[in-house]
């Protein structure tokens, strides 16, 4: 394997391998010095992408530009900098050195930031017939499933086949599900009558389906009855408690036994961490690295852990953080200034603590939840909130407008832009350089 080529050496500088650009690897490349370190940073994409938002591109709210940044201009003016597209495979401690499907590449310090992917349980081939919502490309399969759906609905050929076009299974109650059951009712209320006509959409059937004993597990029992309640009263059909046992086109089998035909499944039902390979056996917990306070790998003195996979388990968090951008953030934060200290020759490392600043989630148009600290609100407010909180968390000043606009219209007149239905012609246009390699 070759070294990645371009990489200038650091000089008397130390090198940072970051692995991933997301809300950990993008703080911490940001507020990590570049007058003491070099920084590389490894993505398999060439953007950041917001997926707390993902559900609004799927469901044709937004376009996926404005809720992604590219790496290259977000670091246009940071010195010492560089960027490389490419998938980290894994970790040679001994040589401190990664390799990636580009060359390989040695580190003084490696920063492990590659977050989570989606979580089948053991059931893979559910990958090929169930949609995902773990990044943009997958909201934009997701968004082309349901834009097809409805055109599909105008030519199916008796009742049995219609309805299973017009039934849409969302298989896991946590943030992501109830926001695009809500999402998907929206639509079913305002939206479609108007641009089918011709269709009766009281025939569309949406279900959620979770295996937890509530919506919205990670919040408060009063914010997990206010979506139950809201999805409810605004046709969502809820399956809670019950987990889903397989889906063989073209039905959903849940653990009761009960069957549902569709054709339209969406798997945001839980999440596995990427981890890296190469690293000793015990610095794994079910998948996840396991840090100390620092965010040090288990066993390791130059490898961190950020963000969604790492676990950090302290006495206020026996079984880990919340996989939430909150942490990642904070985690990224903190380790940047502890690497800045070390670069000034000081001992100031400081440990992590994380500092809850609460929880929202949407559930459709006018309808939200809050658990903020003591105060627990829903409704108007809260979605308010939702918007605000959302919209400055977009990266880019331009991407922040244009979500606002596309917000704003939205609201207005019950619509959302961006129904196109698009897909690539052909990717063979590629082949010639793919024989080359
Ligand atoms: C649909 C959805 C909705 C969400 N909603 C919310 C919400 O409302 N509020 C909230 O707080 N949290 C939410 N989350 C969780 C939040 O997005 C995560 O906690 C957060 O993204 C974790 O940040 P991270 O940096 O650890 O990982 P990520 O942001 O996932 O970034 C990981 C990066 O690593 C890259 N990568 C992975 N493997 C490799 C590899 N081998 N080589 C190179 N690059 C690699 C990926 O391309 C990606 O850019 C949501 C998550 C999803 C999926």
């Amino acid at each position: 394997m070759e070294r990645i080529a371009n990489i200038p050496d650091p000089g008397s500088k130390k090198r940072v391998v970051i692995i991933g650009g997301g809300f950990a690897g993008l703080q911490i490349t940001k507020n990590i010095s570049p007058e003491h370190y070099q920084v590389v940073l490894i993505d398999k994409v060439n953007f950041y992408q917001f997926q707390p938002l993902f559900y609004q591109v799927a469901s044709g709210g937004l376009e996926p530009s404005s809720i992604s940044y590219p790496h290259r201009k977000t670091f246009q003016k940071k010195n010492d900098f560089h960027f490389r597209m490419c998938v980290a495979e894994q970790v040679k401690p001994e040589e401190k050195r990664v390799e990636t499907n580009i060359g390989y590449l040695d580190y003084d310090y490696l920063i492990i930031a590659t977050g989570c992917d989606t979580n089948y349980f053991g059931n893979d081939k559910l990958k090929d017939s169930t949609f995902a919502l773990k990044s943009v490309s997958e909201s934009l399969l997701a968004r082309n499933r349901i834009l097809l759906s409805f055109e599909e609905s105008l030519s199916a050929k008796d009742e049995t086949q219609l309805k299973e076009i017009l039934t849409f299974v969302i298989v896991g109650g946590g943030a992501t599900g109830v926001e695009l059951a809500g999402a998907l009712a929206d639509m079913k209320k305002s939206i479609l009558p108007k641009d089918y006509p011709e269709m009766d959409f009281s025939k569309m059937e949406i279900h959620l389906v979770d295996a937890s004993p509530r919506l919205l597990f990670g919040m408060s029992p009063e914010a997990s009855q206010a979506a139950a309640d809201t999805l409810s009263k605004r046709g969502v059909i809820l399956h809670q408690n019950i987990p889903v046992k397989d889906y063989v086109y073209p039905y959903v089998e849940l653990n009761t036994g009960e069957k549902i035909r569709s054709r339209n499944v969406f798997w945001v039902g839980g999440i596995r961490a990427n981890s890296l390979a190469g690293l000793n056996d015990d610095s794994y917990f079910k998948g996840r690295l396991i840090v100390d306070n620092y965010n040090r790998v288990k066993g390791y003195s130059n490898i961190f852990c950020i963000g969604d996979t790492a676990i950090l388990k302290t006495d206020k968090y026996p079984n880990g953080h919340p996989q939430v951008a909150q942490v990642a953030m904070q985690m990224a934060k903190r380790l940047a200034k502890n690497l800045n200290y070390e670069a000034k020759g000081s001992n100031e490392w400081r440990q992590f603590e994380y500092k809850d600043k609460g929880s929202l989630a949407t559930i459709g148009r006018n309808a939200a939840v809050a658990d903020l600290g003591k105060f627990k609100f829903k409704g108007r407010l809260a979605w308010w909130l939702w918007l605000l909180v959302h919209l400055l968390s977009i990266v880019g000043m331009k991407n922040r407008v244009s979500v606002f606009l596309d917000w704003v219209w939205s609201y207005l007149n019950y619509d959302v832009s961006l129904r196109l239905f698009i897909r690539p012609k052909d990717s063979s246009i590629y082949k010639h350089l793919d024989e080359k390699e």
